[in-house]
């Protein structure tokens, strides 16, 4: 297995935005720009409230939907949250789990990031498990102590059979929504790193089978240069996916 035989997988993460007939109309359009490029595999992943509506307008489509989070608990007094099974029932496919975002706002930790990839894999999603450094790490020269542990600890317990449905996000954060892009070789040399993480934990054969996106203000402009390199299988797109013209932009770069 190698880069050739990678499965790529260009994701958008819409985050708080998009109403539910605005996301109806978003897909359509998205769907009709990237109908028949079938390089790489489409996720889109909506609010909550957008599922229905996603999950819908993209039947028949090239385009699966994700969510953004799921509750680690199977059901119970747990106000706010969202289950595995109940994401499943709405026709999600994929969920992205540890995000900065909710690392940082939402008191989102190593801890409950591995109980909530352990509970999405059992309950058969596909989870898009996100990791990365904040400026002060990498100014700090500590990008691979971080990345490493990151990794180790949201994985832990995840057998190598489970890893078949976990693509892994290296999203530096000092680059998300920024507008400042990890350059080629800093995204590549990440991502290398996780996947020799990986190679420690399970094997080789897990390490090159498994899908490394690279996310942080990945754009029409800079897709095609960061997706050449080795280990960059894929992009975790945010901004950039709300428009369908740039989404099929990358998503083309990608085939
Ligand atoms: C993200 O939300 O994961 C992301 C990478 O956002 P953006 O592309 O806007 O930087």
């Amino acid at each position: 297995m190698n880069k050739a035989t990678r499965k790529a997988v260009i994701a958008g993460n819409w985050k708080m935005n998009m109403t539910p007939s605005k996301a109806k109309e978003a897909i359509e359009k998205t769907a009709a720009l990237v109908s028949g490029k079938n390089g790489c595999d489409i996720v889109l992943c909506v609010p909550f409230v957008d599922i229905d509506a996603a999950v819908t307008a993209a039947k028949g489509t090239n385009i699966k939907i994700g969510a953004q989070n799921v509750h680690f608990e199977k059901s119970g007094a747990f106000t706010g949250e969202i289950s595995a099974d109940m994401l499943l029932e709405t026709g999600v496919e994929y969920v992205i789990i540890g995000h900065s975002e909710r690392r940082q706002y939402f008191g989102e930790t190593d801890t409950t990031v591995n109980q909530r990839t352990k509970a999405a894999l059992a309950a058969g999603l596909t989870v898009i498990l996100c990791v990365g450094e904040v400026l002060e790490e990498r100014q700090s020269n500590i990008t691979d102590e971080i990345l490493s542990m990151q990794t180790k600890l949201a994985l832990a317990g995840v057998s190598a059979e489970e890893m078949q449905k976990v693509i892994i996000a290296y999203e530096p954060v000092w680059a998300i929504g920024t507008g400042l892009t990890a350059t080629p070789q800093q995204a590549d040399e990440a991502c290398g790193l996780i996947r020799s993480v990986l190679a420690g934990m399970y094997d080789e054969k897990v390490a090159e089978a498994t899908t490394i996106q690279y996310g942080g203000s990945m754009n029409d402009g800079n897709a095609a240069e960061l997706l050449a390199k080795y280990h960059v299988d894929g992009g975790l797109i945010g901004g950039a996916s709300l428009v369908p013209e740039k989404f099929d932009a990358i998503v083309t770069a990608a085939q």
